[in-house]
């Protein structure tokens, strides 16, 4: 579908495919095998001389038609749906590296993510050297005759770090490296790589992009030229989108575009009114001036999201007595759901990590994750308010 159109109308009208019954809503192809005419057209199709489907790990039509969605809210010319964010990240690497590469990561990406570059990739040949979200000189000097791969997550989790795309792109390009973006706490409605330079994108559509918490996905986005052999590992080794999860995104993304804004509203509401509570210490959240780097996510961002972090004065027994003093918020890692959720990441989602690690990544004992969901603000204030 052509770039001409409006998010919100790419959102609803991408990737439609209709069968012979004439669906108005996208179908569900429930199916792990399709079949052929003839002997000649399986042939034909197996080596690739005929178009169509042969088997769902390869392609289904409602696989099909939830990349092609994506890829034209991101401005991709092609996508690659995986069965989670990992593996979305994972296909990338193995597609894209080989035994002896060398990758530059931002030291403040997900967990899983820091663990793939250091327990799964290291074994097979590939070295990780973790930089500065936000200090583009560290990017620069870490760089080898070796380094293929830049990857950064921006905003960052939990703290909010905003990197410099456009920046960290023109380090990339300079060493013929390749830029890899998650741009999972953005979605393309926020916040679109491609445009500040970025040659990958990458997704765990399990957050904003089903946005009711339901299902796992992922996503890879790129050039045709990069995405074949991230296609190819996926189409070997299976780490495939399940049709049911395409059918939940495709229409979790019909609304992707009212919730990125609500949550947005909602977080920045919120944020304002943390600020002004004599019990917290420090509000982390893109969108408010007293963010470090509000003017760089102005420009970078559409709105500064559905993400806020805020540190409690009285370290993690406060924090603690705010997360179990609520009645509404859900207690659970996930983000990105209509429901607000509410964690405790020296505890959980960074509880893997040295104490020594997450002080110099500045996740203190007091900080509170909160996602924040499409409730009345009112009522998660109220609900923090207890415990605060
Ligand atoms: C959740 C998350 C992932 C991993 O996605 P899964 O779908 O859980 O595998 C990767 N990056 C970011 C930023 C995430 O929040």
């Amino acid at each position: 579908m052509t770039e001409s159109y409006q998010p919100e109308t790419l959102a609803l009208r991408a990737g439609g495919v209709q069968s012979q019954f004439h669906e108005h809503s996208e179908a569900l192809f429930l199916t792990s095998s399709f079949t052929f005419d003839s002997a000649e057209q399986a042939a034909k199709r197996f080596i690739g001389e005929e178009p169509g489907n042969i088997y769902s790990r390869f392609t289904n039509p409602t696989v099909t038609m939830f990349e092609e969605r994506l890829a034209a809210l991101e401005g991709a010319e092609q996508c690659v749906a995986t069965s989670s964010g990992m593996s979305a990240i994972l296909s990338a690497c193995m597609g894209l590296l080989k035994a002896g590469d060398h990758v530059v990561a931002s030291q403040s990406i997900f967990g899983s993510t820091v663990n793939l570059f250091n327990n799964v990739l290291k074994k097979f040949g590939v070295e990780t050297t973790f930089v500065s979200a936000t200090d583009v000189a560290q990017w620069q000097a870490a760089v080898r005759p070796s380094t293929k791969l830049f990857f950064l997550e921006t905003p960052s989790n939990p703290l909010t770090e905003i990197s410099d795309i456009a920046a960290i792109s023109a380090v990339a390009k300079g060493c013929g490296a390749l830029l890899a973006v998650d741009n999972c706490f953005c979605t393309p409605i926020l916040q679109r790589p491609f445009e500040f330079g970025a040659d990958i994108v990458i997704h765990s559509a399990t957050k904003y992009i089903d946005g009711q918490g339901r299902v796992l996905g992922g996503a890879v986005l790129g050039s045709k030229k990069l995405m074949e052999p991230v296609y190819g590992f996926l189409r070997t080794t299976g780490p495939t989108m399940s049709a049911f999860n395409a059918w939940i995104f495709l229409k979790g993304i019909e609304t992707l575009k009212l919730r990125m804004e609500a949550h947005s509203a909602n977080a920045l509401q919120l944020a304002h009114w943390l600020e002004s509570q004599a019990n917290v210490a420090r509000v982390f959240y893109p969108g408010l001036p007293s963010h470090p780097q509000h003017a760089l996510a102005m420009k970078q961002q559409k709105t500064g999201g559905g993400i806020v972090a805020f540190e409690v004065k009285g370290g993690k027994a406060a924090a603690w007595r705010v997360i179990d003093n609520t009645k509404l918020l859900s207690i659970t890692a996930n983000l990105g759901d209509t429901k607000t959720t509410i964690t405790h990441p020296a505890t959980t989602t960074h509880a893997r990590i040295s104490p020594e690690a997450r002080a110099a990544a500045g996740i203190g004992d007091g900080l509170i994750r909160i996602a924040v969901g499409l409730e009345a603000v009112v009522d998660i204030q109220n609900d923090l308010a207890r415990g605060l």
